[in-house]
């Protein structure tokens, strides 16, 4: 099956690709000839998810899926959440965005956290959801200069390593994302 992955995020396409081996032929946004920043304009990561497979399978009428992510720090009352992307505000680094994190925590004993990921598959127009969870705590100081986003000052619950210090092949032992992924693949084995 031919699935376009809604997403220009280059680090996540490498990590679904690494776990769909050849179940699927997935394309990105790139590929399908799409340059665009697909809006994520609502309050949950379900609604922003859902909103982005929509917009591709509305402009495309091809069977898409995307996905939304968020790190949910307790201490933060589930902030950033649906906007780890632009914690910082607007068009901000991926640095401004841990710097923030690192401050607002600074005065917290508690640094538990995790990622939330939520895949929305559309075919043929009908829409099922996947969720995936990484629990972990978020660390005083950055290590590690491999993966994306928060990986630096995220440990997941069971490693001594922070994501920026795994491989691809390691952090998918952990990940939220891969979790999320798994689900999708069954479902579509039954199909
Ligand atoms: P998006 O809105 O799903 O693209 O992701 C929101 C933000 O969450 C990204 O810009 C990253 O900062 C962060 N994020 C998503 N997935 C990961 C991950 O696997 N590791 C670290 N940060 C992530």
């Amino acid at each position: 099956m031919k699935l376009i992955f809604a997403t220009n995020n280059h680090h996540k396409v490498e990590e679904i690709r690494s776990l769909l081996g050849n179940k699927l032929e997935l394309i990105t946004l790139h590929e399908a000839g799409i340059y665009l920043d697909i809006p994520e304009p609502y309050p949950t990561l379900e609604e922003n998810a859902s909103g982005k497979s929509r917009f591709i399978f509305e402009m495309t009428g091809t069977n898409c899926f995307s996905e939304d992510t968020g790190l949910e720090v307790a201490a933060l009352k589930g902030e950033p959440g649906v906007k780890s992307a632009r914690y910082a505000g607007e068009n901000r680094s991926f640095d401004d965005n841990i710097e923030k994190l690192l401050i607002n925590l600074s005065d917290k004993p508690d640094r538990s956290a995790r990622f939330r990921t939520v895949i929305s598959l559309l075919i043929d127009g009908s829409e099922k959801q996947f969720e995936g969870i990484c629990e972990g705590e978020i660390i005083e100081e950055r290590r590690g200069d491999q993966g994306f986003g928060y990986d630096p000052v995220f440990i997941p619950a069971g490693s001594a390593k922070t994501f920026a210090e795994m491989d691809m092949t390691e952090k998918n032992q952990f990940s939220h994302r891969k979790k999320a992924t798994e689900k999708l693949v069954a479902f579509l084995n039954t199909l």
